[in-house]
């Protein structure tokens, strides 16, 4: 399998200012030290509660956000440390596609003007090419030509996502984030929204990073699928080992929740108690530790690096490590 991005060791912080005078009093760690392979041509999804850190996650990787720290190695060139006018040959390579396609939108750009636009800041087309293209796109994501001079409030939640698919398309991208792309839409019309991105996938030949908070939506269109947790992977693995055989408690408890309409699926509940801590402020040792029903006393010190269980199945959790030697030195 070809490589599109290694990311090695990422992190992206935010300064949290406090008392009269709004000094940096800490910092919320949205990513905090994530490291994991996009494969080309895959999707990779990634699944986490709000506040998990995955939309940073993504926002970083395309380097709308500047990291706080780690390498994103894209084509063997770690484009962490680039200045934003050095990334413009990247900008068109990566595109992102947001769960609210009306607030990313702007409403008073018809929607031709609207997919044309990223092609006009490239300046790779001639402006006759650029109409071409906006038909062919339209087409694409199964809209007419007559949709060009209408405007986002004439269509509905649904066609507004295939405007906004149409859109980051245009440069003709390699790599696409959707951050929560089907969320807001209702779920007959998320079916169909994900069947054209996965058509669309294999016909341009694009790398997803497909961003949830709903396992079965990741389910439906990945190949293999991450677990954030408080800004650190809980666990990633192919898609088929992860639901069949979740390894993290956190998964398992995710997996739990997911509705099952297979009754000889039904596994045993693992009830997640509590809320998500505060990012600012997270447990020491496993993060997870204070909502665990397997959490031990190793759990609240160590913390669990991402360990390799064979086939590309990675967990982070001290019950599949041994206990260190404890090593004193005087
Ligand atoms: Fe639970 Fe401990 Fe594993 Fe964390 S390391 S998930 S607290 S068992
Ligand atoms: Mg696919």
């Amino acid at each position: 399998k070809d490589i599109l991005f290694e990311i090695k060791n990422l992190k992206k912080y935010f300064p949290v200012k406090g008392g009269v005078l709004q000094r940096t009093v800490g910092h919320v760690k949205a990513v905090d030290d994530v490291s994991f392979t996009i494969y080309k041509g895959e999707t990779l999804g990634i699944v986490g509660e709000s506040g998990s850190g995955k939309s940073t996650l993504g926002r970083t990787i395309l380097r709308l956000l500047d990291p706080t720290d780690g390498e994103i190695i894209y084509n063997n060139e770690d484009i962490s440390g680039l200045r934003q006018g050095k990334l413009r040959p990247y900008r068109k390579d990566m595109q992102m596609v947001f769960q609210d396609p009306y607030a990313s939108l702007n409403p008073r750009m018809s929607v031709g003007e609207l997919i044309e636009e990223p092609m006009i800041v490239q300046n790779t087309l001639s402006k006759p090419d650029r109409k071409k293209m906006v038909v062919d796109l339209l087409e694409k994501v199964g809209l007419g030509p007559e949709a060009r001079g209408k405007y986002p409030h004439e269509f509905s939640g649904g066609q507004r996502q295939r405007i906004g698919i149409a859109r980051s398309l245009s440069t003709r991208p390699k790599f696409i984030i959707g951050d929560e792309p089907v969320s807001a839409l209702d779920v007959s019309v998320q079916s169909q929204v994900l069947n054209l991105m996965e058509d669309l996938q294999d016909e341009f030949d694009l790398t997803y990073l497909f961003i949830a908070h709903d396992l079965s939506v990741v389910k439906h269109i990945s190949d293999r699928v991450g677990v954030m947790y408080l800004g650190r992977l809980a666990e990633i693995a192919p898609k088929d080992s992860l639901y069949d055989k979740p390894l993290h408690p956190y998964t398992q408890a995710l997996i739990a929740a997911v509705p099952s309409t297979d009754v000889l699926n039904v596994r045993e509940k693992t009830p997640l108690k509590g809320d998500l801590p505060s990012p600012s402020n997270p447990p020491t040792g496993c993060a997870f530790h204070t909502r665990c029903p397997k959490a031990h006393d190793r759990c609240k010190v160590e913390r669990p690096e991402l360990t390799h269980m064979g086939e590309e199945h990675y967990v982070a959790c001290h019950l599949y490590t041994e206990p260190e030697p404890v090593v004193k030195v005087e």
